[in-house]
């Protein structure tokens, strides 16, 4: 099974906090986190935001501080092999 993208995990992440992600999707979130310290910094974000708040929802992620990362993840995919991922 293909590892998820950093786009297709950022778009489930709060799938998986929440626990929604059936397991398959868990196995490929996690294999993605332990081999991309990007994504692995967003969800730190995310669950730093939610214990701050209480609350689980992509709104409360600043669009900008979102827009950071993922052109943080497009500058690094460019400059990675492709296999790495
Ligand atoms: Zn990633």
């Amino acid at each position: 099974m293909a590892a998820l993208s950093c786009h297709e995990l950022v778009g489930v992440v709060t799938d998986y906090l929440e626990g929604a992600l059936p397991e398959a999707g868990r196995d490929r979130f996690e294999s993605h986190l332990a081999a991309c310290p990007h994504c692995t910094r967003y969800l730190e974000q995310f669950r730093l935001t939610i214990a701050a708040t209480g609350t689980l929802s992509e709104d409360v992620i600043e669009p900008a501080a979102k827009e950071d990362l993922l052109r943080v993840f497009r500058d690094w995919k460019a400059s990675a092999a492709p296999e790495t991922l």
